[in-house]
Parts: C-alpha cells; structure tokens; sequence
C-alpha cells in the first residue's frame, strides 16, 4: 500500500517538518507522525484532545508538531518510561486510544524490527533505507487500543508561589522552605564575578 498522506500532509511535507523541527528525519519521529495520525483519526474531528507519551524520546515531538499539545500548555504529559507508546484522550471524558509498537508485526520488517531491537549498527543502516522501510510500513507495525485514562490527566496546578530566603527567586510554596536548587538541587554555580555582583548576595552575606 502506498501511503499518499500523514497527518494530512504529503510524505514529504511531513518528513520536512520533522528535519526543521527535530534537527533530522529521526525514525522514532517519523513512526510517532504515524501514531498521532491514527490516534486522531480514531478520535475523531472536533475532539479536544490531551496527550500521555510514554518515552522522553523523540515521540514528545511527534506530538508538538502535530497535534496542538506541547509540554508548556500543558495538554501533553510525559512519562519516563522509555517505552514506545502514546495515548491521545478526550480531555472532557477521558476516553481515548492508545498506539504502541507491536512486535509481531515488527517481525516482517526486519530493518525496522532490528533499528528498535538496537541489533544493528547506525552505520550498517542507512537513515534512507531506515526511514523508506518506515513509510512503507506505515501503520502496519503498530497496534491501538481504546483505553479510559485513570492517571496524570488534568492540570499540574503550580500552587501558591513565595520568595526563597536565599536565592530571592519566586518558587511554589509546596517544596519547602526553600526553592530546591537552594536544597542543594541545583546543577549550577556562578562564576564569582557573577557572585560579586551581589546576584547570590543573600548566601554571601
Ligand atoms: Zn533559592
């Protein structure tokens, strides 16, 4: 079966969206187009819908470009999983499908099988080779489900926001006394010119 559209874009509309986006046509992203297509034709129009992604990789992208949920509107969420699988639900019933990657039908593409599997070298599988094995599996390497969402729906409140004592930074009220970073969760330091000018003046004094 030739495949003429994703995500009502032509094949290389959607592959140049992806390259402009991600950086490069990344498999993971080019099989993710395909999983929102069918979660949203599956949904149906006129549907306002959340995103659950199940891995940090690649998949949150397929998302933001195409469909409107981004991590900063806060209408996709995701988990740390690292597995290969989105859900797409019905904010207001919370009903929708799940699409994940099937393994038996994986097996009748062993490219693909093997990229996935980690079982072949980058440099042994050429991207082109890669990517025109994904096109022309489309949705054929993946299943779908209806599910009921029961978690990590609705909005991450933020909660009441105080000034922390030692940074002088706003942060919310619920991670204690102090903004994490001054917990010792930090992943900086300041230069000490920085220091000097009185940015950390609180933890100089
Ligand atoms: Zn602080």
């Amino acid at each position: 079966m030739e495949i003429n559209t994703v995500c009502k874009k032509s094949v290389e509309e959607f592959i140049g969206i992806i390259e402009k986006f991600h950086g490069w046509a990344a498999p993971g992203v080019v099989i993710g187009g395909f999983m929102v297509d069918w979660a949203q034709e599956l949904l149906g129009q006129g549907i306002e819908a959340d995103a659950i992604v199940e891995t940090r990789h690649c998949l949150p992208d397929a998302v933001q470009l195409f469909t409107p949920c981004t991590c900063g509107n806060g209408w996709m969420k995701i988990l740390d999983w690292d597995k290969f699988a989105l859900s797409l639900y019905d904010k207001k019933n919370l009903t929708g499908y799940r699409v994940w990657m099937d393994l038996e039908k994986l097996s009748a593409f062993p490219n693909i099988y093997n990229w996935y599997m980690r079982l072949v070298e980058k440099k042994d599988l050429p991207l082109s080779v890669l990517n025109q094995d994904i096109l022309s599996a489309g949705r054929n390497i993946l299943r779908t489900a209806l599910v009921r969402i029961t978690r990590y729906y609705g909005k991450n409140k933020k909660g009441e926001i105080r000034i922390c004592p030692v940074c002088l930074e706003a942060y919310p009220v619920r991670q204690g006394l102090h903004c994490l970073a001054c917990q010792g969760e930090g992943y900086f330091d300041y230069d000490s010119l920085t220091t000097l000018q009185g940015i950390q003046k609180a933890v100089c004094l």
